[in-house]
């Protein structure tokens, strides 16, 4: 036997529902605020991440699935759909178009990580992206619409916000503060776990966001990035906060939340949850504001979140699996013999171009057997057509529930079905 891929997850039937739902809400929550989808290739040139995520990042350093396409080109399965997002935005010139330009995408993400749960190598995001407006309203805006997903779904009351700002290049609060931190962290070194070293001659910020218990005295106390913001940062990141209080976004300032991506500046943000273990983040995103201009585009700024959409459905409760019965056959039609699987067919087929759900069965099995697989299917209605019924242009019409029956004209087979509407 085969078995899928280590970190590779089959998402049956009884999970799909959830899904579907989860896509539904973001679809409609998105497009409420303006959003339009866009749909992106699953694998890019690799040099595009490198630019786009950071050289730096564990991501490009460790976790890529990059390989030499047939012609030797090096390609990668995208492990996040910024960089791709952005490429398309500046290859398609889709930055004439009146800003803010928002757009989101749904997908699957790769990333060779060490599986655990809640931590997968094919994982599936909703990714949000508005380009080309830098005003704090923005971000708050993008903020509220993530955690409006999330009271849709019933689980706003389960997660926190965390919001953070981490200052920009251009201004320089940043690199002054990256080089207090390096300075501290080499510093305290014997304190620190081998990574958190590395990370701190590397991407120190990052070294802030390590979980091992042994490190968490020596960052807890490590120098904050807030009193190093320059005065541009601290008004904008003061005026997201006041727009998150007017539209109603509760929600904490975690001095220490930094991203695993190099190119976030200004505001980022991720919601948590306490019950999802280790894996507590469920989504995550911030300002990005020198990116499109890294990537060859214009000097556009941008703001996105992704979400992830295993630990979204991890959170949601059975019940709504659901979902995925919304598609099952609602009518089971039992033809008696070749010649009444053939009679029926078109009835069968019309049926279904009316929207009913139908399952047909091969006309070679005894009764009895069909209304079993019927009963098993949970179908509100079975149609029984033998060589009797089909001799007087009928079929029989049996109501599962209450086992009541009644003759139908074939005629008349279609119109009968729909008029039992919801219960059909
Ligand atoms: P990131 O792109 O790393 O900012 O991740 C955004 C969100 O995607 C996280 O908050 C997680 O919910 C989810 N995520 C990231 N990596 C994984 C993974 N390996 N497996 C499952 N979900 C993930």
């Amino acid at each position: 036997m085969i078995r899928s891929v280590r970190g590779v997850h089959d998402i049956l039937p009884a999970e799909a529902g959830k899904w579907r739902r989860v896509e539904r809400a973001a679809r409609e929550v998105f497009e409420a605020y303006g959003y339009e989808e866009i749909r992106l290739p699953l694998f890019e040139r690799t040099e595009l991440f490198a630019r786009g995520i950071g050289e730096a990042t564990d991501i490009v350093q460790k976790e890529m699935y990059t390989f030499d396409d047939r012609s030797g080109e090096s390609v990668t399965l995208r492990p996040e759909a910024t960089a791709g997002l952005l490429r398309a935005y500046i290859e398609h010139g889709l930055h004439v178009l009146p800003k803010p330009v928002k757009l989101y995408t749904l997908g699957a993400m790769f990333r060779y990580e060490r599986p655990q749960a809640g931590r997968y190598r094919q994982f599936h995001q909703l990714d949000v992206e508005a380009l080309g407006d830098e005003h704090a309203a923005l971000d708050a805006e993008v903020i509220a619409m993530l955690v409006e997903l999330f009271r849709r779904l019933g689980l706003a009351d389960r997660l926190s916000v965390e919001v953070n700002s981490l200052g920009d290049e251009a201004s320089g609060c940043r690199p002054r503060y990256r080089t207090e931190l390096v300075a501290y962290l080499r510093a305290h070194a014997a304190g620190l776990c081998e990574e958190c070293r590395e990370r701190a001659e590397k991407n120190p910020l990052r070294a802030l966001d390590c979980k091992r218990p042994e490190c968490r005295p020596v960052l807890d106390r490590a120098p904050a990035l807030g009193a190093f913001l320059c005065a541009d940062c601290t008004t904008h990141f003061a005026r997201t906060r006041e727009y998150l209080a007017a539209l109603g976004v509760r929600h904490v300032v975690s001095p220490r939340l930094v991203r695993g991506l190099d190119y976030y500046v200004r505001t980022t943000f991720e919601l948590t949850t306490a019950e999802l273990g280790a894996q507590n983040a469920i989504a995550g995103g911030g300002r990005y504001d020198g990116l499109i201009k890294l990537l060859g585009g214009p000097p556009d700024p941008g703001i996105g979140f992704a979400v992830g959409v295993e630990r979204v459905v991890q959170l949601l409760p059975d019940a709504d699996r659901e979902g995925s019965a919304e598609h099952r056959a609602r009518v089971f039609v039992i033809p008696l013999g070749e010649a009444a699987l053939k009679g029926v067919l078109p009835a069968a087929t019309a049926l279904r171009a009316r929207g009913v759900a139908v399952e047909v069965g091969h006309g070679d099995r005894k009764l009895g057997r069909e209304l079993e697989r019927a009963g098993r299917l949970g179908v509100g209605h079975v149609v029984i057509v033998g060589e009797a019924e089909l001799e007087r242009g009928e079929a029989i019409v049996k109501e599962m529930k209450s086992g009541t029956q009644r003759a139908v004209k074939l005629g008349e087979l279609v119109e009968a079905l729909l008029a039992l509407g919801g219960r059909a």
